[in-house]
């Protein structure tokens, strides 16, 4: 089940000249970067009352990132949605007819397990599932 949209991440060039727009032209409350070596990517975070908009600066030009910004330029490139648990909504969107670009979960920022959907499944959009690291054991 799909709990709330964890963020919209934007794919930028230039990382350092995006992370002083969002943050000083918009004000908003920046958490830092992160490397995700996996993805060849340096993402930055920043929250947004419940979500977060990431900036995606690719480090290499074989990144996905930099193939998307490559073809499509820069922009919004894909939104996350925070699951429970992303096996099962993998194969919930599989046994729905949804085409997945991930076969088996990756790690991405902060060590959350994530899998994306192809956009031919959804009208252009690139959806990432989000199972956090650790779930808040509060029940
Ligand atoms: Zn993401």
């Amino acid at each position: 089940m799909i709990k709330k949209i964890d963020h919209i991440a934007v794919a930028v060039d230039n990382l350092d000249e995006a992370i002083a727009m969002y943050r000083d032209v918009l004000g908003l409350e920046f958490h830092g970067v992160e490397e995700v070596a996996g993805q060849k990517v340096k993402v930055a975070f920043f929250k947004v009352g419940e979500m977060h908009i990431e900036l995606t600066a690719p480090t290499s030009e074989d990144s996905p990132a930099a193939k998307f910004i490559a073809k499509r330029g820069a922009g919004i490139h894909h939104i996350a949605f925070e699951v429970d648990d992303i096996s099962a909504q993998a194969a919930d969107f599989e046994s729905k007819g949804v085409r997945m670009i991930d076969r088996e979960p990756k790690i991405g920022a902060g060590g959350a397990k994530i899998v994306f959907a192809h956009p031919k499944s959804f009208a252009g959009v690139l959806f990432e599932l989000k199972e956090p690291r650790q779930a808040e054991e509060s029940e």
